[in-house]
C-alpha cells in the first residue's frame, strides 16, 4: 500500500499538508514511462536541451518566493537561505545549458604510433553516450539544490531522471518535477516518485533504471550502493562529511573566525560540506576561540520567514535531539561549552549556535558528523599535527586551511589533505564549475563540472578502419 507523507513545520511543530505517496507498482510504472521517453530524448540536439534548461532556470526564478516558502514550511530553511539556494539552482541550469555540449564533445585519439603498412592509420575517438534513466535519492537539507545539481548536467547529457526525495519534503519533491514540466521538457523526462526508503529496493533493481545516485547519510549510501552493486548498476554517492579546517599560527584569528563561522553555519549547520572541526594550532587557539564566540553569537535563532533571521530551526525534533545528545556526550567526555549548548524550552526543533572547546578523540564532536550549529575546536601542536588530525577522520568530503601564507596553504591543500575539496582562506562551497564529491566514507564519484556530467555516460571508444 502507498505510504502517506505528513509534513511537519519544524519552527512550530505543527502538522502541514499530507501527501499521498505512490505504491511500488506505480513507481515502477513511472520508471517505465521515463525509460520510454529517454529513448527519444537521447537523440535531441544539444541546442534543444539547452533551450529547455534555460527555461528551467527562468521557471525557478519566476517561482522563487513560493519555492522558498515551501522549504521553510517543510524543513525550516530561512527564507534568505532559500532564495539564495534557488538562485544557485538557476545558475546551475544556465551553466550546464551553456557548457554541456563542450564537456561531452567527442575526443579524438591519435592512432598513428606503432602503425605499419601502406594503409593510413584508423580514425578513433571517445564519445559520451547517455546511460539511460538515473534514479536520484536525495536529502532534505538543500531540497532544490541537491536535485538540480544532479538533474541539470544529466538531463543535458541525454539521460532522464526519477527522483525519490527525502520523506519530509514531498512538496519540494513535486515542485522540482513541476519546474521541468513548466520549462517544456517532455513530460516523462523527469519524474518524482513519493516513496519511502523502505520501498526503494525493487525500484533500484528495476531494469528500466540504469544507474543510481544518492546524497545523504553513510548508512543510506552503503545500503543503496550494495543493492545497486548486486545488479551491477553504477552509482555516485555523496555522503556525509566532518570537514576539518586547519587554522595555522600565522593566521589572523579574527579573519579566520569569520570564515570558520560562515562555513559552520551554512543552512543552520545542516550541510555535508559545513565546517565541523576547527583544528587550531595551540599558539593562537585562545585568540581564535574568543573571535569565534563573537562570530557565532551573531547567529540568533528566529522566525525562518523573517529575512533578517540567520538561524532557523533544525529540520526535525528528531535531528535536534541527536545534536543535543552528541553535545552532552562530548561534554561528559571532557569538552567545554563556550557558547550555547542548551535546548530552548519552546515547541519546534530549535538548537542554538554552540561552540565547544577541548574536543578530543572519543567525543562525538570529534569522531562523528554533527549536523547542526555546533563548532568543535580541536587543539593541534603544529602544522603536521593539524594535518594528521584532519586526515584521521573516516570522512573525506571537504577541508580548508586558514593561513597568512597562501603558498603554504596551497601546498597543504593540494598535497596533504585527504578530501574531495580543499580550500585555502575560504569556506568550502559547491560550484557548478568545480568537481564535487568525497573519498573514504564520504562516498565516491563526482558531481558537477566536466567530471560530474560524464559520470552517467557510457565512455565509448569508436574506431573506424
Ligand atoms: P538519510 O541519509 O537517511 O536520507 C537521505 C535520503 O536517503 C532520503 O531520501 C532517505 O529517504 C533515503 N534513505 C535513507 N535510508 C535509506 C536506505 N536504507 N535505503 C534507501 N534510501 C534511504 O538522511 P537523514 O535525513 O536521516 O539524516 C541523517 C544524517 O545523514 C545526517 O545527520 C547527516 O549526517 C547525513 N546527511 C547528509 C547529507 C548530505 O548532504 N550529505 C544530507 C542529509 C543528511 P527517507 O527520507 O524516505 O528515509
Amino acid at each position: 500500500a502507498a505510504h502517506s507523507f505528513q509534513t511537519i513545520n519544524p519552527a512550530t511543530g505543527e502538522n502541514g499538508r499530507a501527501y499521498q505517496g505512490h505504491t511500488v507498482d506505480q513507481a515502477i510504472s513511472i520508471a517505465a514511462d521515463v525509460h520510454r521517453e529517454q529513448r527519444d530524448w537521447r537523440r535531441t540536439p544539444f541546442s534543444v536541451r539547452s533551450d529547455l534548461m534555460k527555461n528551467a532556470a527562468r521557471s525557478i526564478r519566476n517561482n522563487r518566493e513560493r519555492y522558498a516558502r515551501l522549504m521553510t514550511d517543510e524543513m525550516g530553511k530561512t527564507v534568505t537561505d532559500g532564495l539564495a539556494e534557488l538562485e544557485k539552482c538557476a545558475w546551475c541550469c544556465q551553466f550546464f545549458a551553456e557548457r554541456a555540449e563542450e564537456f561531452l564533445r567527442p575526443i579524438p585519439q591519435e592512432m598513428s604510433a606503432n602503425h605499419a603498412g601502406p594503409k593510413p592509420p584508423p580514425r578513433a575517438f571517445v564519445t559520451f553516450n547517455p546511460l539511460g534513466v538515473i534514479l536520484a535519492v536525495m536529502p532534505w537539507n538543500f531540497p532544490f539544490w541537491q536535485v538540480m545539481r544532479f538533474a541539470a548536467p544529466h538531463l543535458m547529457a541525454g539521460n532522464a531522471g526519477v527522483l525519490k526525495h527525502a520523506s519530509n519534503v514531498p512538496g519540494c519533491a513535486l515542485a522540482v518535477e513541476e519546474i521541468f514540466q513548466e520549462a517544456g521538457f517532455p513530460t516523462d523526462i523527469f519524474r518524482t516518485v513519493l516513496l519511502s526508503s523502505r520501498d526503494l529496493k525493487p525500484l533500484i533493481e528495476d531494469p528500466h533504471i540504469a544507474a543510481v545516485t544518492l546524497t545523504g547519510s553513510v548508512a543510506a549510501g552503503k545500503s543503496v550502493a550494495a543493492t545497486a552493486g548486486a545488479v551491477m548498476k553504477k552509482g555516485v554517492f555523496e555522503l556525509g562529511g566532518s570537514d576539518g579546517y586547519i587554522v595555522l599560527e600565522d593566521a589572523d584569528p579574527v579573519a579566520a573566525a569569520k570564515i570558520c563561522a560562515r562555513g559552520r553555519m551554512v543552512n543552520g549547520g545542516q550541510s555535508c560540506i559545513a565546517a565541523k572541526r576547527f583544528v587550531v594550532v595551540e599558539r593562537i587557539r585562545e585568540a581564535f576561540e574568543r573571535a569565534l564566540i563573537e562570530e557565532m553569537r551573531q547567529y540568533v535563532m528566529g522566525d525562518p520567514n523573517d529575512p533578517k533571521t540567520r538561524l532557523g530551526p533544525m529540520e526535525s525534533v528528531h535531528s535536534r535531539d541527536q545534536i543535543a545528545r552528541q553535545v552532552s556526550q562530548s561534554v561528559k567526555k571532557g569538552a567545554e561549552i563556550l557558547l550555547g549548548g542548551e535546548v530552548p524550552k519552546q515547541p519546534g526543533a530549535w538548537y542554538p549556535a554552540t561552540v565547544l572547546s577541548n574536543v578530543l578523540p572519543g567525543q562525538p564532536a570529534h569522531d562523528d558528523e554533527v549536523f547542526g550549529p555546533v563548532a568543535a575546536v580541536i587543539s593541534a601542536k603544529d602544522e603536521g599535527d593539524a594535518i594528521r588530525i584532519v586526515n584521521a577522520s573516516h570522512f573525506g568530503l571537504g577541508a580548508a586551511v586558514i593561513t597568512g601564507d597562501t603558498a603554504r596553504g596551497e601546498r597543504i591543500a593540494a598535497e596533504e589533505l585527504d578530501a574531495g575539496a580543499a580550500f585555502v582562506n575560504e569556506n568550502v562551497r559547491s560550484d557548478p564549475r568545480l568537481a564535487f564529491g568525497g573519498v573514504k566514507d564520504s562516498g565516491y564519484g563526482r558531481e558537477l563540472s566536466d567530471f560530474g556530467i560524464r559520470e552517467f555516460c557510457n565512455i565509448k571508444s569508436v574506431l573506424v578502419e
